[in-house]
């Protein structure tokens, strides 16, 4: 039996890209990571582990500059091309863990969260993955088998009761392990049933902008005191992004490696703060919108960044915003919650009079009289530019959903409306826009779990 965890992805997303006919799209599994700490009472197995973490990353490392030297970063060739040298170099490394170590250097690489600028160095203590082959689960018992240099170790792990029984009832996948504050931990990734998709016939329209980050149909602006956590406004997060701007210029200014590392280091924590804000208000819609029974649409990627025109002080906050991961959350977190997502074309959202706020669906610039308002010229009708752009999403959405979704489109006077106005907007289309962030979604799966090693290093 071949290790399943990469090829099998693989000819999943092969599957995707062909094209699947039905509404919902065979593709990747819904994964979630839960984490367990290992009970490691005897000296004499704390040692094996690190030894098994250490020959691990330095193995990573070495066949990573291996890499980087010879400009070949595809696992199979790699492997090819040193899996001799690697053996030799690391007697301790078995066959398995040398197979899983160009795994993870082409991952690496894959993923860019190694530069392909220089060669990607892997910490001498970070999480060391591990396949069913290398660590294999006593559910029974809740006991894992480890691999190490020295032998294959027997150790319980204890966690919280959630994070157990995911262990003891879901498929279970990949596992990190590593050393924190003294304690060995397990990072567990199981496979979570995927609920039957609700039926919906009204969306939740969100619009996503840089002025405003996210604005629901509801008239929810978000970030806002609506949400956990510190950050409660756009404006918040914009003063943020600003000062770590300025900050990252003086240091390019002084361009000493030094000052090229705190830069490195804001940097993550700037990518850190724009994840938690995104999975906060990630959290918002998808809640929102399971509570009133609604589906949820956001606009195409490539439409938030080509429809703005932004003023000049924005332009740069627009361009490094992570709009995409926005989606991308969207979309783990609507399949986790059974509702449907759909991609719509925004195309002239900002610009047309909402039929859904009774409004005439005129299309115009001269509908945008100043920043942030609306104004339609034909009918009269005014309001937040923001919260009308939204629920033109939202109406887009329905009317997508009813395409797609065949008989039910026919008798439905909306949605026919909705198919004149955005003639752009067809079945196929959506399916095919839903089916590239599904793919996305899946080859950058591995980047969004959390990183053990904590902030700053
Ligand atoms: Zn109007």
């Amino acid at each position: 039996m071949r290790s399943a965890t990469h090829t099998g992805r693989a000819s999943k997303i092969d599957r995707v890209s062909t094209g699947a006919r039905q509404a919902r799209l065979p593709h990747a599994a819904l994964v979630s990571v839960v984490q367990v700490r290992l009970e490691v009472g005897r000296a004499v197995d704390a040692a094996a582990l690190t030894d098994a973490v250490a020959v691990c990353n330095e193995a990573a490392t070495f066949a990573s500059r291996r890499a980087w030297e010879s400009r070949t970063f595809h696992k199979f060739a790699l492997q090819k091309t040193w899996y001799g040298s690697l053996r030799q170099a690391f007697p301790g490394l078995g066959a398995q863990a040398a197979v899983r170590v160009f795994a993870r250097v082409a991952q690496a690489y894959a993923n860019r969260r190694a530069s392909k600028k220089r060669a990607h160095i892997f910490r001498p203590q970070g999480a060391v993955p591990f396949d069913a082959r290398m660590l294999s689960f006593n559910r029974a018992e809740r006991r894992v088998s480890v691999w190490t240099p020295r032998g294959r170790v027997t150790l319980s792990y204890t966690g919280r009761f959630e994070d157990l029984d995911a262990i003891d009832t879901l498929p279970v996948g990949e596992c990190d392990l590593f050393q924190r504050g003294g304690r060995w931990l397990l990072q567990v990734s199981v496979t979570l049933p995927e609920p039957e998709q609700r039926a919906v016939k009204a969306f939740l329209g969100v619009d996503q902008g840089i002025a405003n980050l996210a604005v629901t149909s509801g008239g929810a602006v978000l970030p806002s005191r609506a949400l956990p956590g510190t950050i409660t406004s756009n404006g918040h997060v914009r003063n943020l992004r600003e000062r770590r701007y300025r900050q990252r210029r003086r240091l390019q200014c002084k361009n000493t490696s030094s000052a090229r590392r705190v830069a490195r280091r804001l940097s993550g924590r700037e990518s850190r703060m724009m994840k938690d804000v995104n999975h906060q208000i990630s959290k918002y819609v998808v809640r929102e919108a399971e509570r009133t029974g609604r589906g949820l649409a956001l606009e195409e990627l490539q439409g938030i960044r080509g429809r703005v025109r932004a003023h000049r002080s924005q332009r740069r906050t627009l361009h490094s915003w992570a709009f995409g991961q926005l989606i991308e959350q969207c979309q783990y977190k609507t399949r986790r919650a059974g509702i449907p997502l759909v991609m719509v074309d925004p195309a002239y959202t900002s610009q047309t009079c909402p039929l859904s706020l009774g409004g005439c669906g005129h299309t115009s610039r001269r509908n945008r009289p100043a920043r942030g308002r609306f104004v339609c010229e034909n009918c009269g009708l005014a309001g937040h530019a923001d919260t009308f752009a939204a629920a033109n999403v939202a109406e887009r959405g329905e009317g997508s959903w009813a395409l797609v979704n065949g008989p039910h489109a026919t008798g439905d006077p909306a949605a026919s409306r909705n198919t004149r106005a955005n003639p752009p907007t067809t079945a196929a289309k959506v399916r095919r826009s839903t089916g590239n962030y599904l793919l996305s979604a899946a080859m950058r799966h591995r980047v969004d779990k959390p990183d053990p090693s904590g902030p700053g290093s």
